[in-house]
C-alpha cells in the first residue's frame, strides 16, 4: 500500500486551488521592531514585516523581555507537568488573578493558547447547560466552531453582526431554553467591531449567557487594555470573556475570566484543561509584565490608533483599496488568491516588505486581501515607503486602483 500517495494527492489539490501555503523564514530583531531578518533563498536579508500580530511590539518590550529571564534564571523554563499532577506553579496564579482584574471578572483560567481556551472553553460549558441551543456569528473564528461542535449541542447561526436575525433566533428558541451566545468583539480579517451593547441587551430581554472572543482587542481597546467590551462600558454585562496572551501581550496562551463558579466548572470538566501540561512560568511571567504594563500606559494604545489611521490615510490618498473600518486593521483588497499571493512575494522580494497573503478559507473566495497591521514602531518614513511599495506592486499586477472603499462588510 502506497501511502504517501494520499498525501501528495491531497498537497495537489491545494496546489491546483491555488491555496498552498508557503511560510516566510524570519528573525525578528529585539529592540528593532518592526525590522526582522528574512532567511532568504539566497541568503539573509532586511525586511519590515507589516502583519504581525504582536500588534503592539510587546514581545520585545524590556519590561516583558526582562521579566521573562528573571522567572526563567530564578525557576527554570517549563511547568513540569500540568496542573492537576505537577500543582500550579506561582507564575500562573499571579497571572490569573492579573486577568480576573483586567476583565473585572472573580476568576480567570489559563490555557495552552487562545485556540484551545475557545474549543475546550465553550465545548465545557454548553456541556454543562442541559439542551443548550448555541448562537455563534457566523464569522466566529475556527476555534469558536470546533468548540461548539465538540459541546454536541444544538447551533444556529446568525448572520454577521446582524442583531435582527440574532433577535429571530432567540424569540424562537423561546424563554425557557438556555441559551449560549457566542461572538468575536472585533473581528480581525475586515476590522469591524460587535454591537457588543445591543448584543447584551438582547440576551438580557431573552435571558441567554453570552460568551465574547476578545482576542483581537485585549491589550489596545479600552482605558486599561480590557478591550472593546470595556471600552463601550459592557465588561460587568458579558458572561464569559475570553482573550489571549500571544497577540497584543507579545507572549503565549490563552485565558477565559467570568463569575468563579463558571471558572471553577470549566478548570474541573475541560479536558483541553486537564490533560495538558501548564504554561511554563517564565510565559507567565512575561505576560503579568505585559498586561501590568499596558494597564497603566496609553501611550502604545493611542500611538497604535494613530499609525493605523495615518496608513488607511497614505494608502487611500495612493488610489490603493483600504476596506473601511474603524479600528487598527487595515485590509486592502485584492480578490484573487493568485495576485494576492503574487502581491506578498513580490513586496518581499522586491521592496523588503513582509505582508502575508490572506486566501480562502480564511476568508470568503473573491474577498482575497492583504491585511496590514500598522504597530506603534512603524514610522511616517515605513509608511511612505509602503505605499510606494504598493503603488508598484499595483501596477506590475495590473490591480485597480482609485476604487471606491469597499464597506467592510
Ligand atoms: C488568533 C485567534 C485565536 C487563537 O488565539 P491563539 O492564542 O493564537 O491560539 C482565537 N480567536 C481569534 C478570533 C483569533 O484570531
Amino acid at each position: 500500500m502506497d501511502y504517501s500517495q494520499y498525501f501528495s494527492a491531497a498537497l495537489g489539490r491545494l496546489h491546483d486551488e491555488r491555496r498552498y501555503r508557503v511560510f516566510a523564514d524570519l528573525e525578528r530583531i529585539a529592540g528593532r521592531f518592526p525590522h526582522a531578518t528574512w532567511h532568504s533563498p539566497s541568503g539573509p536579508r532586511n525586511v519590515v514585516i507589516w502583519c504581525s500580530n504582536d500588534y503592539l511590539g510587546m514581545g520585545q518590550h524590556p519590561r516583558v523581555v526582562g521579566a521573562m529571564v528573571e522567572t526563567a534564571t530564578r525557576v527554570g523554563t517549563g511547568a513540569g507537568g500540568t496542573r492537576n499532577i505537577a500543582g500550579t506553579h506561582h507564575p500562573l496564579v499571579q497571572l490569573e488573578a492579573e486577568l480576573a482584574d483586567l476583565h473585572g471578572k472573580e476568576a480567570a483560567l489559563l490555557f495552552t493558547s487562545g485556540y484551545v481556551s475557545n474549543q475546550t472553553g465553550i465545548a465545557t460549558l454548553a456541556k454543562l447547560i442541559p439542551d443548550c441551543l448555541i448562537l455563534s456569528d457566523a464569522l466566529n473564528h475556527n476555534s469558536m466552531i470546533e468548540g461548539v461542535r465538540q459541546s454536541g449541542c444544538e447551533r444556529q447561526i446568525w448572520r454577521h453582526n446582524d442583531l435582527a436575525h440574532l433577535e429571530q433566533l432567540l424569540i424562537a428558541a423561546g424563554p425557557n431554553r438556555p441559551k449560549l451566545i457566542a461572538c468575536e468583539s472585533l473581528y480581525s480579517m475586515d476590522g469591524d467591531v460587535a454591537p457588543l451593547a445591543e448584543i447584551c441587551d438582547l440576551a438580557e430581554r431573552y435571558n441567554a449567557m453570552t460568551y465574547v472572543d476578545e482576542v483581537h482587542a485585549v491589550g489596545m481597546y479600552g482605558p486599561r487594555g480590557g478591550g472593546i467590551a470595556e471600552r463601550d462600558g459592557v465588561m460587568h454585562r458579558i458572561d464569559i470573556l475570553e482573550g489571549t496572551l500571544a497577540k497584543a501581550f507579545g507572549c503565549l496562551g490563552g485565558y477565559i475570566a467570568a463569575k468563579g463558579e463558571i471558572i471553577d466548572a470549566v478548570r474541573s470538566y475541560a479536558p483541553g484543561f486537564i490533560f495538558t501540561t501548564a504554561l511554563p512560568p517564565p510565559i507567565c511571567s512575561a505576560a503579568t509584565a505585559a498586561i501590568k504594563h499596558l494597564k497603566s500606559s496609553s501611550w502604545e494604545r493611542e500611538r497604535h490608533q494613530d499609525r493605523a489611521a495615518r496608513v488607511k490615510a497614505v494608502l487611500n490618498a495612493a488610489g490603493l483599496p483600504v476596506m473601511t473600518n474603524d479600528t487598527h486593521i487595515v485590509p486592502l483588497f485584492v480578490g484573487d488568491p493568485e495576485k494576492c499571493k503574487q502581491a506578498s512575494d513580490l513586496l518581499l522580494e522586491e521592496h523588503g516588505i513582509y505582508i502575508q497573503p490572506i486566501n480562502y478559507p480564511t476568508v470568503a473566495k473573491g474577498t482575497e486581501r492583504l491585511r496590514i497591521t500598522p504597530s506603534p514602531y512603524h514610522d511616517d518614513g515605513l509608511i511612505d515607503r509602503l505605499a510606494e511599495a504598493l503603488l508598484q506592486v499595483w501596477e506590475r499586477l495590473g490591480l485597480a486602483l482609485h476604487e471606491k472603499p469597499l464597506a467592510a462588510e
